[in-house]
């Protein structure tokens, strides 16, 4: 079960108690990494320490709890600061998750900037979440959709980026790292030539979060939007980053508590960032919880997690080559461990369901991103994604497992 890379296999698998279970009989083996991926013991304490130990309303009470909640969530929003390099820690917005944060700046930037015949830059590889916003808004500001080409194996084509940017281009959101390829852009030059035309740049981190250095202040991104769920984190929350001197100028994307200074019947005026952008009781627990995913992966060392998790993924590359009638769907240079395929003749869902019964997780389908698998011209993939607590043994495992499905379908 051991890897030969430096991390501590074996301790770091211990503090995951879902990882010891054992489905439809067989040891779990959870490649569904990209979709969410799994909780260590201390992020479990801290949802329970708060629940058992000081749950309250923050913000506006003064009586203990309160003030001890207000504390850890605000803790959250100092590490998470620390956590991208943000340079001021009202740059950091709560929401639910990547989703809530890309329709917060569509519709809150978008309605207040955009114009008719203006124009929103996506990539062909983005997920659902980071499509539809733009579309609605786009629909709305009677503004156009366009979007950058991705190659067969899965690479933005930069040149052609280059001749769709004008002066037209108020908006460009692309993806950090693509959830069905793994492959990494180059958004530190997309920021760049997005900027030499004005435009403002949001970026997809759903898929970088638990694996990338993310340093907003050197890529020079206007928004940066991060589920706390892909990085051992609770569901439900999540953060956007945003430039001070842009969430200034951007108008509430909810009305309620919190985000107000002074509610009157004719008037109200509206709070600071970042409670502006923060209506309501925010997900308290899970916000707090999220402290303690940030320091699981400070201590263990983004390099750390990516060197395992990069070896992984190059050996799943070597072991999955070799079975008969897979066809690796993904294969750029730049590459989070997420390894994308199809097995001639079967369906995807057919393997998925198969694997399944051998105890190993993956994912199958369009994986939200369906007009990208329409360029590809497939119907949808298998895939496998790996996290820090996956081992070369459960690669095997898969392999295994694929050759089997691959010898009994052909019989
Ligand atoms: N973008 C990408 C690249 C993703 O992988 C995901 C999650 N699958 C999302 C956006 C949406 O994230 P969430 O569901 O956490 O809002």
């Amino acid at each position: 079960m051991t890897t030969a890379t430096a991390i501590d296999i074996e301790k770091i698998r211990a503090k995951f108690p879902i990882l010891h279970q054992n489905v439809n009989g067989k040891r779990l083996i959870y490649f569904d990494n990209a979709a969410t991926n799994q909780k260590p013991q201390e992020v479990i304490d801290a949802l329970t320490n708060y629940y058992q130990g000081y749950n309250a309303n923050i913000h506006r009470g003064i009586h203990t709890l309160a003030e001890k909640a207000t504390k850890a969530f605000e803790k959250t929003r100092d590490s998470m600061q620390k956590f991208i390099n943000a340079k001021h820690v009202e740059e950091i917005i709560f929401t639910r998750g990547v989703t809530e944060s890309i329709n917060l700046v569509a519709s809150s930037y978008g309605r207040a900037f955009l114009k008719e015949g203006d124009e929103v830059i996506i990539s062909g590889m983005e997920h659902h979440s980071n499509i539809v916003p733009w579309q609605l808004i786009c629909e709305e500001k009677k503004a156009n959709l366009k979007v950058i080409p991705v190659s067969e194996i899965g690479d933005i084509d930069l040149e052609e980026y280059r001749k769709l940017l004008s002066r037209k281009t108020k908006i460009v959101a692309v993806n950090h790292a693509s959830n069905s390829l793994g492959t990494i852009n180059p958004i530190k030059k997309i920021i760049q030539l997005a900027h030499e035309v004005d435009a403002v740049v949001l970026i997809d981190g759903a898929q970088a979060a638990a694996h990338l250095d993310i340093d907003v202040q050197n890529l020079d991104c206007d928004f940066y939007c991060i589920s706390s769920h892909k990085m051992y984190g609770p569901t439900g929350v999540g953060i956007l980053y945003g430039k001070k001197s842009i969430l200034e100028k951007m108008p509430p994307y909810m009305g309620g508590g919190e985000m107000i200074k002074e509610v009157t019947f004719a008037k109200t005026t509206y709070n600071d960032i970042p409670y502006k952008f923060e209506a309501g009781t925010p997900n308290i627990s899970d916000v707090i919880a999220l402290n303690a995913a940030i320091l699981f992966i400070n201590n263990l060392g983004k390099d750390q997690i990516a060197e395992h998790e990069n070896e992984l993924l190059e050996y799943a590359v070597e072991k999955l080559s070799a079975i008969p009638k897979l066809k690796l769907i993904g294969t750029a240079k730049n590459k989070v461990a997420v390894q994308s395929f199809i097995v001639d003749g079967i369906h995807p869902f057919d393997i998925g369901q198969m694997l399944d019964a051998r105890g190993i997780a993956v994912r199958t389908g369009h994986h939200c991103t369906q007009p990208l698998m329409e360029r590809l011209g497939i119907e949808g993939t298998i895939r496998a994604s790996f996290s820090v607590y996956n081992t070369k043994s459960e690669v095997d495992e898969l392999a295994d497992g694929l050759m089997r499905i691959v010898n009994i379908m052909k019989g």
